[in-house]
């Protein structure tokens, strides 16, 4: 019996969990397992939708065990991976005790986390765009201040509640500021005293462009489109501390101005002015991923916490060890051709390791690694979007269109694709929801021995 060990459920774990399941299927010779800390794999493209609530929680997730047949699967959060005695050792809960898994082959697909730059009062403060729970707490907060700015009798406080600053220009950023400020322009008819004018959303950017890899033409246009309907763009700044009230900013350029063009005194009009801060109680960071620790602290070789593989994929000094997603990173000495960390990567990767490790139980030739970029989308609020694919640039509704029909294409599930084409569909219809659903927190790991599988014992 061979045992292969997938972690991860993410896109690269759930692809390639679903690759082996095809190639080894009917084998009894091979145990496929997956590990993986929630029961569902999400769909991080919509998450902004669900933040600005167009689309309903639980349609972008899809339980595991309803796309895996014959892998068995454990909801677990991994405390450490032995690569030496081979086996991962699970975090135990309450009502289970901790688990030591043994494998003979190991696929490691834990993606990655939000990065914070080493800002400690930022990571305190602010709210993330990465998980369903970041997407629920995000749509609860933006009520929230609504609800707080409407009573709200100092001017100076209500203003500072109706600034919400997103940092990070790239898709995670850009589709959350579209959206946020689409759902409170729409919701603004139940809140009589603040009007469009009061609230502002600003995107904070510290190189000189949004959505970088996207064609200049498209990002200009993107970013031409934000403006036009009222977000502020802020380029070349860097944010350096958020204390829960204040963003302080630093230029990226060497003219150490942080120049925002300001249209709220007279519309159609704007003017350069130079800022330092932000007086804002809410700040959304998008602004960059790292691996999470369990990897960079592992016993892999890393570069930037992303743990080293060669062309097949493959971790040199543990071959039996595959690394993919977002967590990995190949060798510079090998001078691959970089890719973003993108989930259009995540899921070619799986593939190839998949691929690879049947290869290597079956004593077969393994392929290395290539892809071809197939291009990407990005949509900007109000049923606008950018789209370049093959070489071809597009702009607008149709984009927008584009980027739907793709990314429902992409959903696991045909009875989740239903669902979010259906939330779309009563979004042209009906006006949306501000039921303010209470905060959802998340226990903290706590330490339990772990029970070997092998043993029955403590
Ligand atoms: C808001 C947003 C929008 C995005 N938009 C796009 C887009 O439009 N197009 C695109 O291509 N990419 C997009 N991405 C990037 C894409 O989501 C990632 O590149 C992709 O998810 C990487 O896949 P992965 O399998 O490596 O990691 P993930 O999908 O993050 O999966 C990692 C898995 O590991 C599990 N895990 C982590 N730690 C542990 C642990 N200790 N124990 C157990 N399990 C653990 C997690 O629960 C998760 O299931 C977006 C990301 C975000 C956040």
């Amino acid at each position: 019996m061979k045992r292969i060990l997938v972690l991860g459920g993410g896109f690269a774990g759930v692809e390639c969990c679903l690759k082996l399941e095809s190639y080894f299927g009917i084998n009894s010779e091979i145990e496929i397992t997956l590990v993986s800390e929630d029961n569902f794999i999400l769909f991080t493209p919509m998450l902004p939708q669900v933040a600005s609530g167009t689309i309903e929680t639980r349609h972008i997730v899809t339980p595991i065990r309803t796309l895996i047949k014959k892998i068995k699967f454990y909801e677990g959060k991994i405390k450490y991976v032995d690569p030496h005695g081979k086996s991962v050792a699970l975090y135990g809960t309450n009502e289970n005790r901790g688990m030591l898994i043994h494998y003979d082959f190991l696929v490691v697909a834990l993606g990655s986390k939000t990065n914070f730059f080493g800002m400690k009062n930022v990571e305190e403060n602010s709210y993330q765009m990465s998980t369903i729970n970041d997407a629920i707490l995000l749509r609860n907060r933006i009520i929230d201040l609504l609800e707080q700015a409407e009573n709200e009798t100092d001017p100076i406080l209500r203003k500072a509640l109706l600034r919400i600053v997103i940092v990070g220009g790239g898709f995670a950023g850009v589709e959350t500021a579209g959206e946020l400020n689409d759902f409170i322009s729409d919701v603004s008819e139940y809140y009589p005293s603040i009007s469009e004018n009061d609230v502002k959303v600003t995107l904070i950017e510290a190189t000189t462009e949004i959505l970088n890899g996207f064609p200049q033409k498209l990002a200009n246009f993107a970013k031409e489109k934000l403006v036009e309907r009222g977000i502020n763009v802020i380029l070349d700044a860097g944010v350096t501390s958020f204390d829960g009230k204040e963003v302080l900013l630093k230029s990226s350029s060497k003219s150490n101005k942080v120049l925002l063009s300001d249209s709220s005194q007279q519309k159609g009009h704007s003017r350069l002015v130079e800022i330092n801060s932000i007086s804002s109680r809410t700040l959304v960071w998008t602004a960059g991923v790292t691996p999470i620790d369990l990897v960079k602290e592992s016993l892999f070789r890393t570069h930037k916490g992303r743990i080293l593989v060669n062309e097949y994929l493959q971790v040199p000094q543990f071959p039996e060890v595959f690394a993919i997603g977002d967590c990995s990173t190949f060798d510079p000495a090998l001078s691959m051709k970089p890719f973003p960390p993108t989930a259009q990567i995540a899921e070619a990767h799986a593939k190839i390791a998949a691929n690879n490790l049947k290869e290597l139980v079956c004593g077969g030739k393994m392929t290395k690694f290539d892809y071809s970029w197939k291009g990407q989308s990005a949509i900007i609020g109000k049923r606008t979007g950018i789209a370049s694919f093959f070489g071809i640039n597009i702009s607008g509704f149709l984009a927008y269109l584009l980027w739907r029909n793709l990314y429902l294409s992409k959903i696991r599930s045909s009875d989740k694709k239903f669902r979010v084409w259906l939330d779309w569909t009563l979004d042209l219809f009906f006006k949306r929801d501000i039921s303010r659903l209470k905060i959802i927190k998340k226990d903290p790991p706590r330490d339990y021995k772990e029970l070997d599988e092998v043993d029955d014992v403590w």
